[in-house]
């Protein structure tokens, strides 16, 4: 059995709206990982089971290793389809945002979102969301909104209807967002809701396989090329590694080939937080990753010097400047926390 994580007005107000609802859209943030992926098929999946006209949209490509989903083909880019994607989302009749607390994160499509008259709810947890939905199911608690759809499709109580394809959206989404169920995993009822996807025929060690197996000779090759850059402040108990446009170049680089190396140097004894700078390809800016295991929150350090945020263990940020001034920020940040990170071991 699992714990009402949602309250039940909430699971109500959103039946009733589904009930009368026709037209659908989900959206989900820029640059979509798993979870952005997976709980919006896992929602398309179920909602298209009930004979809705669903759409999901999100802001821009996701990477190569999240293709496979059943369903992604019909996920909408919006910096593609810009004008078919405003019509959805001004005729919809529900929106569902979906894994972002905050607009920014939704990019162009923000104003689009906020101008159609649509009724809108947001499912998501992150921390602090903004008011811009009329329901609002926030639980920085639960590690995935894969796992929010799962619950709230059970609590709907259409725990039947949840497809095959489905399962394996909402799987794929739970386990990218612990990082294959290594970190915010403790959670007891995360292992009864596998156990009820595996009930739907799903193969858990072959989607494992998809997501993290599937990468390229010249990824791997970048991976070890970033790694012989690293470098450890072993005084903070803290790790940096980088890439500019032109190492990118180096490698032909694609879209989330440098996914997951933010967390690498975490595996070295006592480091226990790591930093990731990436030159953006498409906007002049820094792209910033930031990891800590244990109590050190990295989000603070993201809020306060790369006007970011996300959760205490990962968080992000962008920075205006070259790569040297990113960096030297990063050592500011250092040393200002300097006595939490050594406090950590
Ligand atoms: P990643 O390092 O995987 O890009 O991001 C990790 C987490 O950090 C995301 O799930 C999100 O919560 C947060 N995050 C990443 N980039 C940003 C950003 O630019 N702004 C904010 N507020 N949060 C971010
Ligand atoms: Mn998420």
């Amino acid at each position: 059995m699992l714990t009402k994580v949602i309250e039940q007005a909430k699971i109500d107000h959103f039946t009733k709206w589904f009930e009368r609802a026709d037209k659908i859209v989900i959206v989900s943030h820029v640059s979509p990982d798993g979870d952005a992926i997976g709980s919006s098929l896992g929602l398309y999946h179920f909602l298209d089971s009930q004979e809705k006209n669903v759409n999901v949209i999100v802001p821009n490509a996701f990477p190569d290793f999240l293709r496979w989903m059943p369903g992604s083909k019909d996920v909408l880019l919006y910096d593609r389809y810009k004008d078919f994607a405003d019509k959805l989302i001004a005729e919809a009749d529900i929106i569902c945002c979906l894994d972002f607390n905050a607009l920014k994160r939704i990019e162009d499509m923000a104003d689009a979102v906020v101008a159609s008259p649509a009724r809108k709810v947001l499912i998501d947890h992150h921390l602090y969301p903004e008011d811009f939905c009329k329901i609002t199911m926030s639980y920085p608690t639960i590690s995935s909104t894969s796992e929010l759809i799962f619950r709230l499709i059970c609590r709907m109580g259409y725990f039947s209807d949840i497809s095959k394809e489905g399962a394996e959206c909402i799987y794929t989404g739970m386990m990218t967002d612990t990082g294959g169920f290594t970190y915010n995993s403790n959670n007891c009822e995360i292992y009864f809701i596998i156990s009820e996807l595996l009930s739907k025929g799903i193969d858990k060690d072959d989607i494992y396989r998809k997501v993290y197996n599937t990468y390229s000779e010249s990824r791997l090759r970048l991976m070890g090329y970033v790694l012989s850059n690293m470098v450890v402040y072993s005084d903070c108990n803290a790790a940096l590694i980088s890439l500019t446009k032109e190492e990118q170049g180096r490698f032909d680089y694609i879209k989330g080939d440098s996914e997951g190396f933010v967390n690498i140097p975490l595996s070295i004894k006592n480091v226990c937080f790591s930093c990731f700078l990436r030159e953006d390809t498409e906007k002049p800016m820094i792209k910033i990753s930031l990891r800590s295991v244990g109590t050190f929150p990295c989000n603070q350090v993201a809020a306060e010097f790369f006007n970011g945020g996300g959760h205490l263990n990962a968080s992000g940020g962008e920075f205006f400047g070259t790569m040297e001034e990113a960096k030297a920020v990063f050592e500011k940040a250092l040393e200002k926390y300097k006595p939490l990170l050594i406090a950590k071991n």
